[in-house]
């Protein structure tokens, strides 16, 4: 049987909301006669109680669960990033990983990190050629937002509620701004990259400073999916084009389903099946 049978799955904390497996699942049973294995995708809820000092919380369970791949997700990201042998492509700028491979060479085997999210976000986007972006949020997908756009060519400004998680991006040197010092300007696109909106009714900025900052865009993007979020509600009142996070969603599973199985299938084909998966 060698390893024919192969198990994947998404570590979080929550995880029972999770697509993923869903995603995946679709995908493993859509290509099994291509694929020389079978593909299984479950979720695993972490208690993050569990870690001490000396535990690696996500490696440790990737190996009790015999994985071949798995998909981390809020708040273990920049976790899986320290716990990997090594980390490929722009995670190591952002220093969070939301995909795990275990690579095998002869006898040795390596848990290699990437970041799918960056790459998964600029794929829905990259057709519209813009120039300039605003990113409300500073936390882990603003960074791979923020990341993937620069390296784009792309100007990118960051705007945040408060002040602790925007050193990251002080540091990191880019223009950065609180709500009391933002003068809205023309950004072509507007990325809420918070969960206002996920669970109540909230808008990520006060209503009068991301009007004047709409009127102004191309494109209202938030990373919010599955439902009708204020954000997209107040873009869609001002009839400016947006979306959701759904195609992000898609986007960041099917480059993480080309590592799992070492691009075998062509990326189109595996997100026309994700596509369906989620209809
Ligand atoms: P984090 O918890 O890492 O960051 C949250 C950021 O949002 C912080 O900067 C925080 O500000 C800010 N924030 C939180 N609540 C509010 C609020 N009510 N108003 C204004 N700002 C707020 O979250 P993530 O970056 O991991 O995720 C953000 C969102 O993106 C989530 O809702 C998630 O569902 C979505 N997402 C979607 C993906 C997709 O594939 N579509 C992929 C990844 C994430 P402060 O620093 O002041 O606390």
């Amino acid at each position: 049987m060698g390893d024919y049978l192969r198990q994947f799955c998404v570590f979080g904390n929550p995880i029972e909301h999770s697509k993923s497996p869903l995603l995946h699942n679709f995908a493993f049973s859509s290509f099994s006669e291509e694929l020389s294995f079978l593909g299984s995708y479950g979720r695993y809820l972490i208690h993050s109680d569990k870690k001490d000092n000396n535990a690696k919380l996500i490696s440790q369970a990737f190996f009790e669960l015999k994985l071949s791949g798995a998909n981390i997700t809020v708040p273990f990201k920049e976790i899986a990033y320290e716990e990997c042998d090594e980390v490929r492509g722009i995670a190591k700028q952002i220093g969070a990983v939301n995909t795990l491979v275990l690579e095998k060479n002869n006898d040795a085997t390596s848990l290699i990190g990437y970041n799918t999210d960056a790459e998964g976000f600029y794929e829905t986007i990259c057709s519209y050629n813009f120039k300039t972006a605003l990113i409300i949020g500073a936390g882990g997908s603003a960074k791979a937002v923020a990341y993937i756009l620069r390296q784009k060519g792309m100007q990118v400004a960051i705007l945040n509620r408060s002040k602790d998680r925007l050193e990251y991006f002080i540091r990191n040197d880019f223009k950065c701004f609180l709500y009391q010092d933002f003068a809205p300007e023309k950004f072509d696109i507007v990325i809420n990259a918070t969960p206002a909106g996920l669970k109540d009714e909230t808008l990520p900025l006060p209503k009068d400073l991301l009007k004047r900052v709409f009127l102004q865009t191309k494109m209202a993007y938030d990373l919010v999916y599955g439902v009708s979020t204020p954000f997209l509600n107040l873009a869609k009142e001002l009839n400016i084009t947006y979306m959701d996070g759904k195609n992000m969603l898609i986007q960041q599973a099917v480059l993480a389903f080309e590592y799992f199985c070492n691009r075998k299938i062509p990326t189109s084909r595996i997100g026309e099946k994700m596509r369906l998966a989620l209809e």
